[in-house]
């Protein structure tokens, strides 16, 4: 089997997605690049993460031509592909439909500087623009609304996250879902005092330094 490695990091990101309560069923997606070899792992689509093995993990190279692996790559592969090309600092794509990010994806609203942890993905956490899922819209408006940030939200649909290995990308999805709850839970209460500019900034330079910092 080929790129073994980042086909069972695909496999247990998915299932630790699902018992974290980051997506349900199959809807969210990972993927993985080796840009040594030039091929991504990427989670099949609509398939039961608990019932299948590393080998129905798909295996395609950057223009999405299947290199191995006999299930259908996710409809999702089109963002995923043209995100990993695009930015060379990162070799892992999350999706989830995480409950409280996607709420405030629906709102339109991005998520302020109201927390510290907003710092490892950046100054806020912003709205990319809608298209239907599964399009070439979708993937540039992404790419176009995601410059400069760890993550985005997906109006009206989820939250994408990016990192430079699939750990961090982790756990820079976990927080987009804790901040957006933490956002929520305040403007319940009244009006959470923002961080500002200087603190953003030196708080994603500690980040980049003590938590982001690639292999
Ligand atoms: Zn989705």
């Amino acid at each position: 089997m080929i790129l073994v490695n980042e086909r069972e990091n695909v496999l247990k990101y998915c299932q630790k997605m699902l018992d974290q309560k980051l997506t349900t069923g199959s809807g969210g997606n990972i993927s993985i690049y080796n840009r040594e070899e030039n091929l991504v792992a990427i989670s099949p689509g609509s398939m039961d993460y608990y019932a299948i093995s590393a080998a129905d993990v798909m295996v395609v190279d950057i223009e999405g031509n299947i290199i191995d692996g006999k299930n259908n790559p996710s409809s999702e592969m089109a963002f995923h592909l043209a995100l990993l090309k695009a930015r060379e600092d990162i070799n892992a794509v999350i999706h989830t439909h995480s409950i409280y990010a996607t709420a405030m994806a629906c709102l339109r609203m991005e998520i302020p500087p109201l927390h510290y942890l907003v710092g490892l993905i950046g100054d806020k956490v912003p709205v990319a623009e809608y298209a239907t899922f599964a399009t070439p819209e979708l993937a540039q408006h992404i790419i176009r609304d995601i410059q400069g940030y760890n993550a985005c939200l997906l109006a009206n649909h989820g939250v994408v996250a990016v990192g430079p290995d699939i750990e961090k990308c982790f756990i820079i999805a976990e927080h987009v879902e804790l901040a957006a709850q933490i956002y929520l839970a305040a403007v319940n209460a009244g009006s959470p005092v923002l961080l500002g500019n200087d603190e953003m900034d030196r708080l994603q330079q500690k980040f980049r330094q003590y938590v982001l910092k690639p292999k």
